[in-house]
């Protein structure tokens, strides 16, 4: 049933203290998102809004409340796609843009695909994009996160891609719902791994009434990236898809794991395959672990409105409205 969408910030160890703005910026932004297609927006617009007020949060790792690369910048990716005509438009590792979602879709409207770096920047003056400084982009709790990371890192190489030493983290293993769940998948019960590093990334997955589909998602990297280092989030098939006749998703989580495994694809192929939106979430998620060894979560919508997700990280912020009217949010 049309229309649907779903939003996630980001899949890590969310402390406590950190779990109210995550899900009230997660609930904020479905309520845009949702209110945009109520009034006729397509999907493509509603994803485009919703994550926008995600990245003007500074609770979340895109946009405004960025994590810092090792130079102590902000560098920002970000990716949409429209599953009716297959378009995408993306940017990566781009310096001074407040909503870089919004340059994204500049780029879906124009003749490329992705854009990086300083010609993204100058793109952003061409279409009009207004530029910040890195001083707007970060906050406090960002900046003493640098500090303490660069002070570590005085001593030995960080080595903040290699997923991280088994810690446990409790019993939850993989989690995964939705809004129907069939039996396809049943997740191997093992521990859930703490991922040490913050993993706010934005993402918005929604279904028109028209039947378009739509996805986005945008992110700040991981902290103390290397300068130029880009993950998943600005790939298609990796940290996003969408195809108005299968499904679309948003991923989060390790991009160097993500992007091996194509999260995003491959939880759209196992769509395909058969699988309700809950099971092909939980499928992919496995395929992430069991393959790659990764961490991460996905958000899906299929064409008929199901919502599902999974996550192998201790939580992961979602929220998501379907057109019984219902708004589920979690971690
Ligand atoms: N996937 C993002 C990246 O690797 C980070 C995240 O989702 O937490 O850049």
């Amino acid at each position: 049933m049309l229309p649907a969408i779903v939003v996630h910030g980001g899949a890590w160890d969310i402390p406590d203290s950190e779990l109210e703005p995550h899900l009230a910026g997660c609930r904020r932004a479905l309520a845009v998102g949702w209110e945009a297609l109520s009034s006729g927006a397509t999907a493509l617009d509603a994803v485009e809004a919703a994550v926008r007020v995600m990245e003007d949060d500074p609770a979340f790792d895109a946009g405004v409340g960025s994590v810092l690369n090792r130079d102590g910048l902000v560098e920002l990716d970000a990716a949409i796609m429209d599953g009716t005509t297959l378009r995408s438009g993306a940017v990566a590792a781009v310096r001074g843009i407040r909503n870089p979602i919004a340059l994204a879709r500049r780029v879906l409207e124009s003749e490329a695909v992705l854009l990086v770096g300083h010609g993204a920047e100058r793109f952003a003056d061409e279409v009009g994009i207004e530029r910040c400084s890195d001083e707007e982009l970060i906050v406090p709790r960002e900046r003493l996160r640098w500090e303490a990371l660069r002070r570590q890192t005085l001593y030995r190489t960080p080595d903040a891609f290699q997923r991280p030493p088994g810690e446990v983290a409790g019993q939850r293993g993989l989690v995964w719902g939705g809004s129907d769940r069939e039996t396809m998948c049943t997740p191997s019960l093992h521990p859930t791994i703490r991922t040490h590093h913050p993993g706010d990334t934005v993402g918005a997955v929604a279904l028109d009434r028209y039947g378009n589909l739509a996805a986005a998602t945008s992110t700040g990297g991981v902290p103390f990236k290397r300068p130029g280092r880009v993950g998943d989030s600005p790939l298609i098939g990796a940290g996003l898809y969408a195809d108005t006749l299968v499904g679309g998703c948003s991923s989060t989580g390790w991009g160097e794991s993500i992007i091996k495994v194509l999260l995003a694809k491959t939880a759209i192929d196992l769509l395909s395959a058969g699988y309700a939106p809950a099971d092909a979430a939980c499928a992919a998620i496995e395929r992430l672990e069991q393959r790659v060894n990764g961490l991460g979560g996905v958000i899906l919508l299929d064409p008929s409105g199901r919502v599902g997700f999974a996550f192998n990280t201790p939580r992961m912020a979602y929220a998501y409205r379907t057109a019984d009217g219902e708004v589920v949010t979690g971690v």
